[in-house]
């Protein structure tokens, strides 16, 4: 059977690794899982209390439009339902997207290099070409190398530029004087999308962060994707949405499957959007996290990268692969990121104090015992 040579080429999405897989592979019970930058509080009690409550109810299909979530992000968010639409998870939405604005062969999306790897594993299946910028030396995406990329090369027929803001896995922002720059040089142009995916923002705290919320009505071009796999604790119920013009959704929802997005999922989002407190607690206990494994890598003396998000990128200044062994044998799963190019990083997300505390043990044990390289 032929396949698509990019088919053939494409390395699939590599997920956090399974916490049963873990158990099985290396006959371990208690495991810490700080690899998927999932919440660590557990689902909200009122989302939970929701499924509950409709679980009876799951012989029907559920409403194709998602009207009640749609219309509770709408006031929670302050933007028009007609601009508002719902993916099962925002990867889903970045498929689409790619699929529904990009030509196979001859067309490209932009981004960073060490953004989101999804945007890419997304593009080559759907056979459009990645183009990528450098990274600056503190990890930061470089907003002017994108534009300026954009405009040398308009034969590459660039559709979609994805701007993660904060990035996952460098934790990083873009704002201020770049950002205005990139917007007025990008901003309300037809031939491109800028979209701008804010699956952390409720974790930032660096004033110089601009929410796209902010430029969003200014933009005819500008696309928001949120998920409510982070702050909101829903990963497994796979909720995103995409804020977008009324175009670009018309198409949206011609391409997605009609029930992409199941009952379940729908009431859940409805009711964590009014559990302001689970939202809170869950900030807090990401700063306070943060807070703590800064100053533990200090004390080990490993560089970290301070992040906007809810992980931290740092330097085991070891070979990663190597250190991700000799902690899974220890039951704690981080990520290794060396499929982004660093062959030394290792990102881990902020989990309850007692799982954080766990994960700096194993790290400082394993410091002992992989060496280190020059
Ligand atoms: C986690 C994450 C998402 C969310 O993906 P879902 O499919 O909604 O779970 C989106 N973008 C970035 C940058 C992420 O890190």
């Amino acid at each position: 059977m032929k396949v698509s040579a990019q088919i053939l080429n494409l390395i699939p999405y590599k997920p956090g690794k399974p916490i049963s897989e873990t158990q099985r592979e290396f006959g371990l019970t208690e495991i810490v899982k700080l690899a998927s930058n999932e919440n660590p509080l557990g689902p909200s009690p009122k989302a939970v209390e929701a499924v509950q409550k409709y679980l009876s109810q799951q012989h029907r299909y559920p409403d194709p439009v998602g009207y009640e979530l749609v219309k509770k992000i709408s006031e929670k968010w302050d933007v028009p339902a007609s601009q508002i639409a719902l993916g099962n998870g925002s990867n889903e939405i970045i498929d689409l997207l790619i699929r529904i604005f990009c030509e196979p062969s001859t067309d490209s999306i932009l981004t960073s290099e060490a953004a989101f790897v999804a945007y890419q594993v997304c593009a080559q299946a759907a056979r459009v070409k990645v183009r990528t910028v450098p990274l600056r030396e503190d990890l930061t995406i470089d907003l002017k190398a994108i534009a300026d990329h954009f405009f040398r090369n308009p034969t590459a027929n660039i559709h979609l530029i994805f701007i993660p803001n904060p990035n996952n896995p460098t934790g990083t922002v873009v704002g201020g004087a770049e950002l205005e720059e990139f917007l007025v040089r990008l901003g309300n142009r037809d031939d491109v999308l800028l979209v701008f995916d804010e699956a952390y923002t409720e974790y930032v705290r660096d004033p110089k962060f601009k929410a796209a919320s902010s430029f969003y009505k200014k933009y005819s071009n500008v696309l928001v994707l949120k998920t409510f796999s982070k702050v909101y604790g829903m990963a497994g119920l796979r909720l995103g949405a995409l804020v977008a013009p009324e175009y670009v959704l018309e198409y949206y929802n011609r391409v997605r499957n009609p029930f992409n997005v199941n009952d379940l999922a729908q009431v859940a989002g409805i009711a964590v959007l009014d559990d302001e407190d689970y939202v809170k607690a869950s900030q807090k206990a990401v700063w306070d996290g943060l807070e703590y494994f800064y100053k533990e890598l200090s004390r080990l003396n490993l560089k970290y990268y301070p992040s906007e998000a809810n992980f931290v990128l740092f330097d085991t200044q070891r070979d990663v692969e190597q250190v991700n062994l000799n902690l899974l044998k220890k039951g704690v799963i981080l990520r290794p990121v060396q499929n982004y190019g660093f062959k030394t990083l290792m990102r881990m997300t902020v989990g309850n104090m007692d799982e954080n505390k766990k994960a700096i043990a194993a790290i400082e044990k394993m410091l002992t015992e992989v060496s280190e390289i020059g």
